[in-house]
């Protein structure tokens, strides 16, 4: 890893830019106590080279004899900080100009600014985090329900790292045998196949048991979508607000969301679903009307769920049979809406078209009018899902290095129980020993920490 270099002392503004009751500018790296001597003057006119670790002190950011703002200082000496390094946290007002000074006056005292995750990039580094625990920091920072905080707290203090690295530890102790025979056959014994088998086989069903998890931990983690389909004025709109009334997500901004497809986030069942609106594809003119078809059309062939919406006080259009059409063979849930007015649509017209189908009556106007839909869609979005709790593995990635490192695993059990020769068992156990090594980040590259710490803000 000699490209990812922990030598230098990094800063930055650790809390969102904007205005607060505090701020906080951090700074690490082997000149951190010094670069932040310079810049904070205690009340008590006591040097920070005297301060011990895990200690606040009173005082205030200075520019030479200019006094900036008033400030705490925290202390956490190497190796028992966050990073692993000497690192200084300096708590200021919470506003954009307190915390712009004390940076600049940090860089200027030689630290140098820290890149996107850099601090927990040399938590890594220092052997503080493994990659699988650096990779729930962003996680937890992200986390939009309270079941995706519990599963990314669980992988932060290390329930997927101990199950891996004991894994990994068997395996090992496994090739090292095998190995040793391999290589010098006349001095160590062949291990007899009947002793190596249950303990590969034991750690095969400890990875099973692990891949069990992992479809919950990433609907948890990154949640499913569900896409409200209809023609114009059947309830669209009216629908997605009355879900989010009592369901809205802490934090809706999702970056990629195009304008003329609303997008909102609702947690149900503890798992964030983004509820997506084609109502924002409807146009008059014929050719813009087809291109809102066609993104309809995408937007719904990317769907976990289709809530396909029709009007209750309405015959069936021509239309509506299009929609009931492209959700044939598809988790859909089918709203009778408006079913506050005069019906004149039912359960049946819609069953004989989509068989097979949930359909609900629903009245986006009326109190608890959503509630059916509501709960149906709450059992199918949770359908099937483990408890935040029984959660280990949310990660694709690292899903997809427990299924190489099985698949490897039961090669080595067919080699091993057909009698074939023991270098190819030991290959392949080194393959699964590799993709479990990704997992915690002992045998990844450099470009996959790279790739894995730009993903998070500046300051974290
Ligand atoms: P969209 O075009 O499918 O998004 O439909 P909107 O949500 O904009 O609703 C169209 C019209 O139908 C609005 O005037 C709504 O107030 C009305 N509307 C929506 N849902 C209901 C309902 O359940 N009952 C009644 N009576 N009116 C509704």
């Amino acid at each position: 890893m000699d490209s990812l270099q922990t030598t230098s002392t990094i800063a930055a503004i650790s809390t969102p830019v904007g205005e607060g009751g505090i701020g906080i500018v951090r700074v690490s790296g082997p000149d951190a106590l010094a670069a932040a001597e310079r810049v904070f003057r205690a009340r008590s006119s006591k040097s920070i080279a005297s301060q011990r670790s895990h200690t606040v002190r009173f005082g205030c950011i200075v520019d030479g004899d200019d006094e900036v703002d008033q400030a705490l200082c925290t202390v956490f000496r190497a190796p028992h900080s966050y990073t692993g390094d000497d690192t200084v946290e300096l708590s200021t007002h919470g506003g954009p100009a307190p915390l712009r000074r004390t940076l600049s006056l940090l860089l200027r005292a030689g630290a140098r600014l820290a890149g996107p995750g850099e601090f927990t990039q040399r938590a890594f580094l220092n052997g503080r985090l493994d990659l699988s625990q650096a990779e729930a920091v962003i996680d937890s920072i992200r986390a939009r329900s309270d079941a995706g905080l519990k599963v990314a707290v669980r992988q932060l203090e290390g329930a997927l790292s101990a199950r891996v690295e004991a894994a990994r530890a068997m395996l090992l102790a496994v090739v090292a045998e095998v190995e040793a025979s391999t290589d010098f056959p006349d001095e160590a014994p062949e291990p007899e196949p009947g002793d190596l088998i249950p303990r590969v086989a034991a750690v095969l069903a400890e990875l099973e048991r692990l891949l069990a998890t992992a479809e919950s931990g990433r609907v948890y983690r990154e949640g499913l979508s569900c896409v409200i389909v209809g023609r114009p004025n059947v309830g669209k709109s009216s629908i997605l607000n009355a879900l989010l009334r009592d369901n809205r997500a802490i934090v809706t901004a999702v970056p990629g969301t195009t304008r003329d497809v609303l997008e909102e986030t609702a947690i149900l069942g503890g798992v964030p679903v983004r509820l997506v609106d084609t109502a924002g594809l409807r146009e008059t003119e014929d050719v813009v009307e087809r291109i809102g078809v066609e993104r309809a059309q995408a937007a719904m062939s990317g769907a976990d769920i289709l809530l396909c919406v029709l009007d209750a006080a309405q015959a069936l259009t021509r239309e509506d049979e299009l929609i009931l059409e492209g959700a044939k063979g598809r988790p859909a849930l089918v709203v009778l809406n408006k079913s506050d007015l005069r019906p004149f649509l039912f359960a049946m017209d819609v069953e004989v078209r989509l068989p097979g189908a949930k359909v609900l009556k629903g009245s986006a106007v009326k109190d608890g009018g959503m509630a059916d839909v509501e709960n149906a869609l709450t059992a199918m979005v949770t359908a099937g899902l483990v408890s935040p709790a029984d959660v280990t593995v949310s990660h694709v990635r690292h899903r997809r290095s427990l299924e190489v490192a099985s698949e490897s695993l039961r090669a080595v059990l067919k080699t091993l129980t057909e009698g074939w020769p023991l270098d190819l068992a030991a290959q392949d156990l080194q393959t699964a020993i590799h993709q479990l090594g990704e997992i915690s980040g002992q045998t990844v590259s450099d470009r996959v920490i790279q790739e894995i710490f730009s993903r998070f803000c500046v300051g974290k």
